[in-house]
């Protein structure tokens, strides 16, 4: 059986989304091997020098590539549009990867205040232990970011929509005052996905991927990946990877390669889900206020409809009373799953300023918006018509 494999530049997202990648072996298989291997062999004394030298391209250790992991590269670059793909160990290893592959002590990141948590974790507490400081700005406060440049300003980092509030950023804005200033502008993608969103269309230069969610979408895995050029990953960010070894593991690529292939029917069935459990709930007299991306009120709904093709699967609430409101709700559902993880097929809800945002002072926990009514919804694939009554079993309570 002679090999089979597609060429991307043909095909769209969805089609790569199942085929790209995949280099069908001698023995003719459909589905994508896993290949559990720490090391691989060769013929000779020649071919093993050619290879260590870089003479010959091919695989020598599985800290360095690994075919499972190739296959997911391969089919995560063809979806974002992207020149080459890094599978990680983890989103954070992703991140942790691109900034100490990219940069050294003395250069400075200017980022977005609104992104995941460990992530801010990362910027504001480890990084500066190696010389790497960071700004961090309002996401779409665009004076802020190009104020915040300065000369030793080598990244700007962003997730767009921001979590739990769903603000949207205007990534090809972001990516004008990157460029102007010599800056790369890197895109923690993971809500999105490139079903719903391209940041390379727009200008970014490096999308980031937690795996874990969406990608996989079914709680297996922890994972990561990172998406550019050429230029950018291969030298600098891949270099850093060999030698330091967050790499994927082959099984979890091969779990991510499953996932992508029903990623374009599951996002749209999230957004759906999530769009109208949003509208039920803003016409719900308990209910405040309602942050999703997709109903017209939303303050950047129109630049969502330009940008994405999809509003995502995540929608934020406020109820009236407080937290013990909002622990209420919470605690009332039986369908949700409690727990602060997203990007599943099961629907979970977090209450976002005592789990994701508890390391915030209380200021801090104003200043981003972070109110103690806030309910933090991720949207999975089970009956709308019964997520509307599960919540309604806690919001009913409520005064
Ligand atoms: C979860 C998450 C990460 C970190 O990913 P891990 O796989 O948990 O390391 C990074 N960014 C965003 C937006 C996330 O939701």
């Amino acid at each position: 059986m002679t090999a089979k494999k597609i060429n991307p530049a043909e095909y769209s997202a969805q089609t790569n989304a199942v085929r790209a990648g995949h280099n069908r072996g001698p023995e003719g298989e459909h589905g994508e091997p896993i290949f559990p291997t720490s090391s691989f062999v060769f013929e000779n004394a020649a071919e093993a020098a050619a290879r260590f030298s870089g003479d010959s391209p091919g695989n020598i250790y599985s800290r360095f590539t690994n075919p499972t992991v190739r296959t997911f590269e391969e089919r995560l670059a063809a979806m974002e549009g992207g020149e080459r793909c890094i599978g990680t160990s983890s989103g954070m290893s992703a991140i942790l990867s691109t900034c100490l592959g990219l940069l050294k002590a003395g250069d400075h990141i200017v980022s977005s205040r609104s992104i995941f948590g460990t992530t801010v974790g990362l910027f504001g507490n480890l990084l500066p232990k190696f010389g790497i400081e960071t700004t961090f700005v309002d996401l779409i406060d665009y004076d802020a970011w190009e104020k915040a440049i300065t000369a030793a300003t080598r990244l700007l980092f962003l997730e767009t929509p921001s979590n739990p509030l769903t603000e949207i950023a205007d990534i090809a804005r972001l990516a004008e005052i990157a460029h102007k200033h010599d800056c790369l502008l890197v895109v923690d993608n993971c809500l999105c996905t490139p079903i719903l969103q391209k940041p390379l269309e727009y200008g970014a230069d490096i999308i980031i991927h937690s795996a874990t969610k969406y990608l996989d979408g079914q709680g297996r895995c922890v994972g990561g990946a990172i998406v550019g050029s050429n230029d950018l990953l291969s030298e600098d960010i891949f270099g850093f990877l060999r030698t330091a070894g967050p790499t994927m593991s082959p099984f979890n690529a091969w779990v991510f390669l499953k996932g992508l292939e029903t990623l374009n029917v599951r996002m749209k069935a999230h957004c759906e889900n999530a769009l109208l459990l949003a509208q039920w709930l803003e016409q719900h007299d308990k209910v405040e206020k309602v942050y999703y991306p997709g109903l017209v009120s939303h303050p950047q709904h129109q630049l969502a409809k330009d940008q994405q093709n999809g509003f995502g699967g995540l929608v934020s609430f406020e109820v009236r009373g407080g937290k013990e409101a909002a622990w209420n709700v919470i605690d009332s559902t039986e369908l949700f799953s409690i727990t602060a993880n997203l990007g599943d097929t099961k629907s979970t809800i977090t209450h976002a300023a005592t789990t994701t945002h508890h390391r915030l002072t209380d200021e801090q926990r104003v200043e981003a918006g972070i109110k103690p009514e806030l309910v933090r919804l991720s949207v999975g694939l089970e009956d709308v018509e019964d997520l509307k009554r599960d919540l309604e079993s806690g919001l009913i309570k409520l005064s």
